[in-house]
């Protein structure tokens, strides 16, 4: 059994951060597994995407491919019987009269990592890798550092395990996820996020543009895009 320590469960949702996660861990920890979830989101692409890039990421590197475990995906259904969100149900992307974007699932973060966190007690992982960010965020408090250091304690406390939250993108921004990627695994990771993950909200595949694919409007593909730009410039 490996150290606790030096394995890592990474929240995979197939798109470009949680992808990027994936192969932060599998360059810094010894064993690595996935896990995903369905809260019923109204698109099931990134879902699908998931498969696709596990076997690309872990063809692309032996070291990475002897160090990628299992998948898991759990059922947190239970999310889109609380409300009505964008993610979830056929309601516009707008800001909220809470000064939220409807895209916001309330809950959703702190429901994940619990979850994760309780599989990863289990499975004897002792770090939970997520791809949370307080630079570019959309103003979701539950993907702020302080959330995070809150829910590790609660889950070292309530599980008695001493679980970590490594959150290698919370302080960079969509350019510099883009470069870490490449800083990672070369133009071949690169290539493999443009192609194979997926981040629009609209559950848009069609086009491929530079950046990937995707509507090209809604704000996940606008942050996305302009992160390419960004980065692609600075090259
Ligand atoms: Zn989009």
């Amino acid at each position: 059994m490996t150290d606790p320590s030096s394995s890592a469960l990474v929240l995979f949702s197939g798109g470009q951060d949680s992808t990027t996660c994936l192969a932060s861990a599998l360059s810094r920890f010894e064993r690595v597994e996935t896990v995903g979830f369905d809260y019923g989101q109204r698109h099931r692409i990134e879902l699908t995407c998931r498969e696709t890039v596990r076997q690309g990421i872990a063809a692309m590197n032996p070291l990475w491919g002897e160090r990628l475990g299992e998948d898991h995906m759990l059922d947190a259904t239970v999310l889109k019987s609380l409300g009505e969100t964008a993610m979830t149900h056929e309601v516009s992307i707008e800001m909220t009269e809470a000064g939220l974007p409807s895209t916001f699932v309330p809950g959703r973060n702190l429901l994940f990592l619990t979850l994760a966190g309780a599989l990863a007690s289990r499975r004897g992982l002792g770090v939970l890798v997520g791809g949370m960010c307080e630079t570019d965020y959309s103003g979701y408090p539950d993907c702020r550092a302080d959330t995070m250091a809150a829910q590790a304690e609660t889950l070292r406390l309530g599980l008695d395990v001493p679980i970590r939250i490594d959150t290698p993108l919370m302080y960079i921004d969509k350019a510099e996820t883009w470069a870490l990627a490449q800083q990672l695994g070369g133009d071949a990771l690169v290539q493999l996020i443009v192609k194979d993950t997926h981040t629009c909200y609209l559950g848009e595949r069609g086009e491929l543009h530079e950046w990937g694919h995707g509507c090209g409007t809604c704000p996940a593909c606008e942050l996305r895009a302009k992160g390419w730009e960004k980065w692609a410039a600075s090259r």
